[in-house]
């Protein structure tokens, strides 16, 4: 049977992993809300136009694909990305998320993520990959799918711990990845729990191939980062110009400590540019300058360069890479 073609899941369709060209593994383009938006204005971003002018910068930039990391019920608009996939039909690739957050971003009493039992909750992801999102993201009560297609599962993990409600959650993801191939991406908080999250999905049955970490940028320890690439799983760093942490040349020392070590073909990058000031266009909108999603490829990029990164290993990260681990596990695939 030929329906074991490679694929990545896009808002607007399956495409082939080699027409994904750049990609920004780990991004947002609009947040409508949401308990991240409790806890800071910055997080509210609904502007189509400047989202669009944001991606524009990004492809203008060289990028052409982005996997926008907002789950449902944590600002997930599908209604608005859409309009923005449709604006760049042909120009760029958008991939949406299913899944969940960190655990704190649910009631621990009453969530649907606390009460509906693991396997009704794997049936309601499935859907969301196989027949459509839902444009309300399960905000409830009324579900209603729009064609395009959820194309990776997030799962949050909290600070040096992993809660129950994301104990299921992984268990649900990992269900969810055995059932339809899709990809996993997990936020661990401040970059702690990595490996736990690893052996975890492992022995569930996830191929490190689809396992995709975030954050641990902001645990910038290049012998841990050694130790989770021992198990085979992506990495994807995604806190270029976040100096508040520690500055780009961090990162870009301990990514080429990776490569140098063999381990290129783990790496992904991104900037994970989820607040309003975090992004050129959106900043714009209120008179002031800063940095975007573009500069992954104006500055870190080139800092990668300066410090001694091949051009092969830059091409792994931003391209070859992302083709392995965005494209749906086929061996998964009935
Ligand atoms: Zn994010």
């Amino acid at each position: 049977m030929n329906d074991k073609k490679e694929f990545v899941r896009t808002v607007l369709g399956d495409i082939d992993p080699k027409e994904m060209g750049v990609v920004d593994c780990h991004d947002h383009l609009i947040k409508n809300g949401g308990p991240e938006v409790e806890e800071h204005i910055d997080f509210l971003m609904i502007d189509i136009n400047a989202a669009k002018k944001e991606l524009q910068n990004y492809l203008d930039a060289g990028g052409k694909t982005m996997v926008t990391m907002d789950p449902p019920n944590v600002g997930r608009d599908v209604n608005r990305m859409l309009e923005i996939a449709n604006d760049f039909k042909g120009k760029a690739h958008l991939i949406m998320s299913t899944g969940f957050h960190k655990a704190k971003f649910y009631d621990k009493h009453c969530s649907w993520l606390k009460t509906v039992e693991e396997d009704k909750i794997v049936a309601m992801m499935v859907a969301e990959i196989e027949e459509g999102m839902d444009k309300h993201s399960y905000n409830g009560p009324v579900v209603e799918r729009v064609s395009a297609k959820a194309g990776i599962i997030k799962v949050g993990t909290g600070y040096a711990s992993i809660d129950p409600l994301e104990q299921k959650s992984l268990r649900i993801a990992a269900k969810t990845n055995l059932a339809t191939g899709v990809p996993i991406l997990i936020h661990t908080q401040l970059g702690t729990m990595g490996l736990e999250v690893v052996d975890i999905l492992l022995k569930l049955g996830v191929s490190p191939k689809k396992i995709i970490l975030s954050h641990l940028n902001k645990n910038p320890d290049k012998y841990y980062y050694e130790k989770i690439c021992e198990k085979g799983v992506f990495i994807a760093f995604d806190g270029p110009d976040r100096v508040k942490y520690y500055p780009d040349s961090t990162l870009a020392e301990n990514m080429k400590y990776l490569i140098d070590k063999g381990y290129q073909k783990q790496l992904l990058l991104a900037m994970d540019a989820g607040r309003f000031y975090y992004q050129t266009a959106y900043s714009e909108t209120k008179g002031h300058i800063s940095f975007g999603i573009a500069y992954m490829l104006t500055h870190f990029v080139p800092l990668l360069k300066q410090i001694g990164v091949s051009q092969d290993a830059i091409d792994d990260i931003l391209i070859n890479n992302p083709q392995v681990a965005l494209a749906f596990d086929n061996s998964k695939r009935g």
